[in-house]
């Protein structure tokens, strides 16, 4: 973590030039904390407010939380004021702390400086301060003098002076959406194609308990710590003997041991040649024996054992490692784990799992039509279905869904919306205002970036895309609609969001089946109609293919997929279901 400060007299612009850092520097994708020291008296809170009551009625620590943010307030009373580097201790790694304050701390400042205060400089008696963000000329310091306002050029200096790179790019190149030129309306398979090649893993990795890991991402190879069963035991109750040593004869009889064998419960003697032992599932076979004989097919009387001739060799045992040896591959990395793979590691020794960082989602939609469901009878007015079902969509599939919120048609709002989001996402998902026209303006702004590609692709329902990279992280902007939205999120961005997440490309499972419905495909576009099975195991079709029939969307247990060719469709003719359940739609 680099440390550098702002300092200067109180009114000299020191917060505002904090405040300029901290986005210049998050825009590039850092991650930047801040450390303030203020006055002795100071309080975050109006007295009154619960945790100010907290305080007063004599708590050390007090914490404040919420989904959002955590205020924790620690009263020193009289214990001594912690040092700065003791403060930066305690935070979580980032990039870049800026110090606001703490003039006396040996770490490098740069000094804030307005003429109007009529201040005197502390640059001139303080020797860690390293330059000075002046409004006005000042006769020769020996330091670096900035313009107050030129954030670009001091945050240079910074990166100069701390040694501050550039975070470490995601690996993926600027031109990854780029599709093959040439191309009018490029093919469903071909745009797979590229994201399939293109992309890779975007997140880091953490250890966390194998019981908590459904759902998450496997990092590395998993191999068994030890194998399973981990010794030879017994499949069945029954009794146990050395199979080379029986009697021959059509009945056999052997001498029992007294002692017998359970699981967790093991013989540890030698079973002596030609003797059996009582067995139960799961025990350990004790030396000398290899075969078990059901306790279902024996005759026991006294300390005899009598069962028909005819047990195979081995019979009944498990031998250990026959399911997985010790040092094998238990599971691959980019595997998604579910509760049986739990099952797996958990029976192999590993308590523990690497597996990838959640991916971050940020989904957020744009229109001045749009506003929150139920918030106003305004017929021109659209309640915003996009961000709701894309979020839960991003949920259900095991990543981090962070509501970015709603943007109105408007440049500015929309680039802090990005910043915000390129922050606070691994990924984003726009919905609206994906296309080329004049109230597309995510597509406008992503222009700016140098890394947009409209992506026209033959596909329906679906207008084009808009795929691009804000400050390093990619962005699927979707076509508004509703229909459009969720096809082209399931065919394109959910393939997607498994390769940036550390996992395998996805394709959609599918089955063919016999149509219940009549239709006529031409050339040129792939069709996906909202469908479901009926009682017949026929395919039905949404009664309209209109795009904005949301409710067709909820009525449907799937999408038929017709080819990029022409199809001539009639009752029986076999077609591609696509469930739900598939895209992992729940
Ligand atoms: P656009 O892609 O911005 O041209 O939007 C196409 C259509 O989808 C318009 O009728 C929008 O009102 C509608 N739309 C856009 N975003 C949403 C949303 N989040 N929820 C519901 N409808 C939307
Ligand atoms: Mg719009």
């Amino acid at each position: 973590m680099k440390v550098f400060g702002v300092t200067g007299w109180k009114n000299n612009g020191k917060t505002g030039l904090m405040e300029r850092l901290i986005a210049h520097f998050t825009a590039q994708g850092l991650r930047v904390s801040t450390l303030k020291h203020t006055h002795h008296g100071v309080d975050l809170e109006q007295p009154g407010t619960d945790t100010h009551r907290h305080r007063v009625a004599g708590a050390k620590e007090v914490v404040l939380v919420s989904s959002s943010r955590i205020a924790t307030l620690h009263e020193l009373r009289n214990d001594p004021e912690p040092q700065l580097a003791a403060l930066i201790e305690g935070l979580e790694p980032c990039d870049l702390v800026l110090v606001e304050g703490f003039k006396s701390a040996p770490h490098p400042k740069i000094e804030a400086h307005r003429a109007a205060t009529g201040e005197a400089l502390l640059a001139t008696t303080n020797d860690t301060i390293r330059a000075v963000a002046s409004d006005e000329a000042l006769p020769d310091l020996n330091l670096p003098v900035f313009n107050l306002d030129d954030t670009q050029a001091i945050a240079t200096f910074i990166a100069e002076t701390t040694g501050l790179a550039p975070r470490k790019s995601n690996g993926l190149k600027n031109d990854c959406f780029a599709l093959p030129p040439g191309v009018h309306w490029t093919p469903v398979d071909e745009a797979l194609e590229t994201l399939k090649s293109r992309l890779a893993p975007v997140v880091g990795t953490e250890a966390i308990p194998t019981a908590q890991s459904r759902g998450r991402i496997l990092a590395t190879d998993h191999m068994a710590a030890r194998s399973n069963p981990p010794g030879a035991n017994s499949a069945v109750d029954g009794y146990a003997f050395a199979y080379a040593d029986l009697p021959k004869g059509d009945v056999i009889t052997l001498p029992l041991v007294a002692e017998r064998a359970a699981a967790g419960d093991p013989f540890t003697g030698n079973v002596p040649k030609g003797h059996a032992i009582r067995i139960l599932t799961g025990a350990l076979l004790p030396q000398g024996v290899d075969t078990v004989v059901l306790q279902e097919d024996v005759q026991v009387e006294g300390a005899q054992l009598r069962f028909p001739a005819g047990v195979k060799p081995g019979a009944n045992a498990r031998a250990a490692g026959e399911d997985v040896a010790a040092g094998k591959l238990a599971l691959p990395m980019g595997h998604k784990m579910r509760a049986p793979d739990v099952a797996l590691l958990s029976a192999l020794g590993l308590a523990r799992a690497q597996v990838f960082n959640r991916l971050r989602v940020g989904v957020l939609s744009t229109g001045d039509e749009l506003t929150e469901p139920g918030s106003t009878l305004d017929t021109a007015r659209t309640y915003d279905a996009n961000r709701p079902m894309l979020l839960s969509l991003v949920q259900g599939w095991g990543y981090d869904p962070v509501d970015l919120g709603h943007v109105a048609d408007n440049r500015d709002a929309l680039r802090r919306a990005f910043d915000d989001a390129a922050n606070q996402a691994d990924v984003i998902l726009t919905s609206g205002g994906a296309s080329a026209g004049d109230e597309d303006h995510v597509s406008a702004l992503l222009e700016e970036t140098g890394s947009l590609h409209h992506w026209r692709i033959a596909i329906k329902p679906g207008r084009p895309l808009a795929l691009a990279q804000w400050n390093g992280t990619p962005v699927f902007g979707l076509p508004g609609n509703p229909v459009a939205a969720l096809v082209t999120t399931l065919i394109f961005a959910r393939p997607a969001f498994s390769v940036l997440a550390g996992g395998p490309w996805l394709s959609p499972m599918a089955f063919t089946l016999p149509a219940a419905f009549k239709k006529s495909k031409k050339a040129g576009r792939r069709e996906y109609l909202r469908a479901r099975v009926n009682e017949d195991g026929q395919v039905d079709v949404f009664k309209s293919e209109g795009s904005g029939r949301i409710s067709g969307l909820s009525w449907a247990t799937g999408l038929v997929e017709l080819p990029d060719e022409a199809m001539d469709i009639t009752p029986g003719t076999p077609v591609r279901f696509l469930p739900y359940e598939g895209f992992g739609i729940t």
